[in-house]
């Protein structure tokens, strides 16, 4: 496999950061191509334990040339940060090992103002965002008032760009939110203070792609999030600002005219979700909570209880369409050892009808899951390494996964370590 994307097939969360931390090995170039700082994968490796929001998972690799496309937004005190943590625990992220795209658009402090006081505006009918800019910094991207990172090496542009940008978003900030507006000067100060230190790192990422493919590199594409949060196909309004599917990952980091030979879809043994929208197998109470403790349901990037619930095979499928997805990464497995029979949703009941097909978004209002029972396998499978050697059961529920999905599960993962994940 020369080019790989690794993908959410949910709504995110799925433990794509660990399959990215484990693929990476494999792979000379690892491309971020989608989304800001608003989610976070979660890694741990013998360096420790990281949420990365925005570094690509294979900056833990030395030899991995590590990429943030044109289609990432990067607000670079985030990126500073983790930069700067990393730094902390002896990894160095040189602009041998990063590359940002000239053509990534910059979150700027405004943006997550923007966003705070819009979901503050909406009050009860609010999106759920995390408030860290994205949906204004891509609105301001198709509204062509984005400030391109390939902006910073040339000042001249830079500051005729920023100054009709910031006349523009001040209006608003001070028009229609009554806000304190921004000086020219206080985001001149913060880019010098941020920018300044990721110029070494930008350039045309679209040709070092298309000639790394030339040469015979290998390239993995890795996403933020999951299908069901795609602008375009997903829950919308409820989804994000950008597009977590793999047939975007050539367009999104600059080599628009590359194949994506394997696309392995991360899926999780049951269902979490993020923020706001319809998620017909939520569970509420005790049986929530023990399922959020069991899988430490918390988000990475904001620390907010992750909605829980059941494998939801009528979501993951259309999931898995929409992925183009060829093979299964089956995470968390051994979170459900501690129930006695494994619940999944085969169907939902919308108005007296079951539908198996994923619904359009305002149908699943009052939408009711149907639900059936697999088998469990009451002991606990993390410290199992062989997939033979998993309980009659638990290879039961994975076979069963691998039959409705339609697809070959390739990866059972069964605790958070590197080496937690079996390969079939
Ligand atoms: P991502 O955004 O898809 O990378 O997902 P997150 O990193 O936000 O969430 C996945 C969480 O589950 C992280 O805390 C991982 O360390 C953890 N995780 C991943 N795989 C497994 C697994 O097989 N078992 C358990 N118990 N935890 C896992």
């Amino acid at each position: 496999m020369s080019t790989c994307a690794i993908v959410g097939v949910n709504w995110g969360d799925e433990g794509k950061g660990r399959m990215v931390d484990y693929l990476a090995q494999q792979f000379d170039i690892v491309v971020r191509y989608q989304g800001g700082s608003n989610a976070g994968h979660t890694v741990i490796n013998e360096h420790g334990k990281f949420a990365l929001n925005l570094l690509p998972s294979g900056i833990f690799r030395p030899e991995v040339v590590n990429v943030l496309g044109n289609g990432v937004v990067i607000d670079l005190e985030h990126l500073c940060g983790e930069i700067a943590k990393l730094h902390e625990s002896g990894i160095e992220v040189t602009p041998e090992r990063l590359k940002i795209s000239d053509r990534a658009i910059i979150v700027f402090p405004f943006h997550k103002d923007q966003d705070g006081l819009e979901e503050a505006r909406l009050k009860d009918a609010k999106y759920g965002s995390t408030k860290r800019g994205i949906a204004p910094v891509y609105s301001d991207k198709y509204q062509k008032k984005g400030i391109q990172m390939g902006d910073l090496l040339f000042p001249d542009v830079l500051e005729k760009h920023l100054k009709l940008v910031l006349e523009w978003k001040n209006l608003m900030l001070s028009g229609m939110y009554g806000a304190k507006p921004y000086t020219y000067e206080s985001i001149m100060d913060w880019l010098s203070n941020y920018g300044e230190k990721l110029k070494p790192y930008i350039t045309d990422t679209g040709k070092l792609l298309a000639d790394a493919q030339k040469s015979g590199k290998s390239i993995l594409f890795e996403a933020q999030l999951g299908a069901l949060r795609d602008i375009e196909l997903g829950i919308y309004p409820f989804t994000s600002s950008s597009s977590p599917l793999a047939a975007y990952a050539p367009l999104g980091s600059g080599a628009p005219g590359v194949k994506v030979d394997e696309v392995v879809g991360v899926v999780k043994a049951y269902s979490s979700c993020v923020g706001e929208g319809p998620f017909v197998v939520e569970w509420f109470g005790d049986e929530a909570e023990k399922l959020r403790e069991a899988g430490g349901e918390y988000g990475a990037a904001t620390g907010r209880p992750r909605r829980v619930g059941p494998f939801d095979v009528v979501a993951t499928r259309y999931g898995m369409r929409l992925q183009g997805t060829t093979s299964v990464a089956l995470t968390k497995m051994d979170v459900l050892s501690y129930m006695d029979k494994i619940p999944v949703c085969t169907g939902y009941k919308v108005n007296g009808k079951t539908e198996t097909d994923f619904p359009f978004t305002p149908l699943m209002d009052g939408a009711e899951p149907v639900i059936e029972y697999m088998p469990g396998w009451g002991v606990d499978i993390s410290g199992v390494r062989d997939f033979e050697k998993l309980p009659k059961a638990a290879r039961e529920y994975v076979e069963y996964i691998e039959r409705v999905l339609e697809c070959p599960v390739k990866y059972v993962s069964v605790g958070p370590d590197r080496e937690a994940l079996m390969i079939r």
